[in-house]
């Protein structure tokens, strides 16, 4: 191939957003991570800032492919927390990032000087959820729900190889399901949500009041479970038992075949898996049981399903030709 300004390779620019820090790859057509790159996503410096610091890192990439391998990227995916307009390419809403409806494919592609329709814009968790079903914990499975317990809680319906946004955006916030509705407000604005009581930094808080002390961790709950202390056993029964209602609440709803688990707490492994599968087991009826497996792609998980949104644009612009 030779490398003219309009030449492009076999690779994309994949951007995961997080609420601290960006993850960047060039992602080859086999999903191969070229070239990795960080950066911190600055949210203490405003949402303006944020977007000054995506266009940017977005840039570097580009011309790290283009110096690379002497052409330019086939596209681009973005993944961004909150409410995400896939189809306008907008940022909707972020509370972490304190941004609203930013039109970051139009930004990118003037930044780029590329074509709008070679830019996706996605959801970070469900764009995780897109990987993990494709080529992580549940490659080859037809439906499955992908649940990632971090900071919050989110997830992905993964339906045939995609995974649905819903109409406005905002499907698979299972980190909002209602679990004890006598329980704290939400940020959200309602009471008892999901992710009050099980995302990893709910359980690093638990663990922090009930004897772990200041700045106690999810890690650090789950070494106190397995050092066998009652006050963690109590903060991480209480976790998977909430953990379990939502995660039944969805599969009555959605009958997956897989449920997969990621984010922070996650990395507790037998610790998390033994009592959750339990603890769902007990609280089925009718439903079928979903095989509940651990993510397998890591922190790369949003970085690689930005990758694929990228690609998805190219074999898209491939059949409708
Ligand atoms: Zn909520």
């Amino acid at each position: 191939m030779t490398a003219g300004d309009n030449a492009t390779a076999a690779y994309v620019v994949a951007l995961d957003v997080g609420g601290t820090g960006m993850k960047a790859a060039l992602v080859g057509a086999d999903h191969a991570l070229l070239h990795e790159a960080r950066r911190p996503t600055g949210r203490d410096d405003g949402p303006n800032a944020v977007v000054d610091n995506v266009l940017a890192f977005a840039a570097e990439l580009w011309e790290t492919g283009v110096e690379r391998f002497g052409a330019r990227p086939a596209a681009v995916g973005l993944a961004v927390p909150g409410i995400v307009d896939e189809t306008e390419g907008r940022a909707v809403y972020s509370a972490n990032l304190g941004w609203r409806d930013v039109p970051l494919r139009e930004s990118l592609a003037k930044r780029l000087n590329a074509p709008a329709a070679s830019i996706a814009v996605g959801h970070d968790v469900r764009a995780g959820g897109l990987a993990e079903g494709r080529i992580g914990a549940g490659a080859g499975v037809d439906r499955f729900l992908f649940v990632a317990l971090g900071t919050g809680i989110a997830g992905a319906i993964g339906i045939d190889g995609r995974v649905e946004p819903g109409a406005h955006g905002g499907a698979g916030e299972i980190g909002h399901v209602t679990v004890r509705p006598d329980g704290p407000a939400c940020g959200c604005g309602r009471y008892g949500c999901l992710e009050l009581f099980a995302s990893a930094a709910a359980v690093g808080r638990a663990w922090a009041e009930a004897g772990g002390g200041p700045g106690a961790t999810a890690a650090d709950a789950a070494a106190a479970v397995e050092a066998g202390d009652p006050r963690a056993v109590t903060v991480w029964r209480e976790a998977v038992d909430a953990l379990a209602e939502g995660l039944v609440t969805a599969l009555t709803l959605l009958d997956p075949r897989v449920l997969i688990i990621g984010g922070g707490l996650a990395e507790a492994g037998g610790t998390l898996f033994a009592p959750l599968r339990e603890a769902v087991r007990d609280r089925v009826t009718f439903q079928h049981l979903p095989t509940i497996v651990p993510a397998a792609l890591g922190d790369a998980a949003g970085c690689l399903g930005a990758g694929l949104l990228a690609w998805d644009l190219l074999s898209a612009e491939v059949s409708s030709r």
